[in-house]
């Protein structure tokens, strides 16, 4: 009886490690439409999840333009976390109405690159990612958004003018303007970012809005000569939103999501939208002030 009660403690407490070394937290990418590569994207943006060993991942692929949105119904609330690959047309209002309740529920949602080109109309997406560009915004979206380096903060701009630009493409510096974030706490607080569209003059309702770290759009490499938000955290109701504005891939490249750089913020940014913490650690290939570093 004895021997019988050990090896089913032995059998209870092997079943319980596995379940805790096992991935635990379910995400979903969305993705289906976009004028950047989704199809290219997806798979390695999942496979970066999985790296982590934090997540599970599923993929939910919307109709393609030609096909009928309103059968886009992605079970939001089975997950833990959304990442958004997707830059395309509305979202039916029932999708929508679940996705704002995913997020002010509580689950964390990651926008990468020109998912915030997408949904200009839908005030609630608006606010999640805190800034967007293209698609008609502008002074009606809400200010510019930049870092002021000789008062060292933050400035909310109300200029009138388009939302959404960049420069010709080119590797820059990311600066940290929130250091001890979790996102950021133990990084480089200057990194090299690989060949990417560095976006600028992005501008939304920049509401709960924190600049973690910034680009400077270098005037001679078309820029607007001010520090550009290039990542972002703000929260909608109880929920947590990482926004990643670097990640362009196009024309058979996708060299800005090789970007160490890129992938670990990615990595940290997803952790802290679930649970507000990040218990990553910081790998050898990480990018340095001077020097780029891909994988791949
Ligand atoms: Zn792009």
């Amino acid at each position: 009886m004895k021997t019988l009660l050990r090896i089913s403690a032995l059998l209870c407490a092997s079943l319980l490690a596995s379940a805790t070394s096992h991935a635990a937290l379910k995400a979903l990418i969305v993705d289906g439409q976009n004028n950047h590569d989704w199809k290219g994207t997806t798979p390695h943006l999942k496979k970066y999840l999985e790296e982590t060993g934090l997540f599970e991942v599923d993929v939910a692929t919307s109709p393609d333009n030609k096909g009928d949105m309103s059968t886009f119904k992605p079970d939001f609330k089975k997950y833990k976390l959304v990442v958004s690959n997707y830059n395309g047309q509305d979202w039916p209002k029932e999708t929508q109405a679940a996705f704002e309740a995913f997020v002010r529920d509580g689950g964390g949602f990651v926008s990468v690159h020109a998912a915030n080109n997408s949904f200009p109309n839908w005030p609630a997406y608006n606010q999640m990612i805190g800034l967007g560009g293209w698609g008609g915004r502008n002074e009606k979206s809400g200010p510019y958004v930049y870092w002021e380096e000789k008062s060292a903060k933050v400035v909310k701009d109300m200029a009138p003018g388009s939302g959404g630009h960049h420069g010709p493409q080119h590797a820059f510096a990311i600066e940290a303007r929130e250091p001890q974030h979790p996102v950021l706490a133990g990084l480089p607080t200057k990194w090299m970012h690989a060949q990417d569209e560095l976006y600028d003059k992005l501008r939304g309702p920049a509401e709960n809005l924190t600049v973690l770290a910034t680009a400077f759009a270098d005037s001679t490499k078309g820029g607007t000569g001010r520090h550009e938000p290039m990542l972002m955290t703000t929260t909608f109701g109880q929920g947590r939103v990482f926004h990643t504005a670097m990640g362009h891939a196009g024309g058979g490249k996708r060299t800005a999501q090789q970007c160490v750089g890129f992938i670990v913020t990615f990595q940290r940014g997803a952790e802290w939208a679930v649970t507000g913490k990040v218990t990553q650690k910081v790998p050898a290939d990480f990018p340095t002030a001077d020097k780029v570093s891909l994988r791949e």
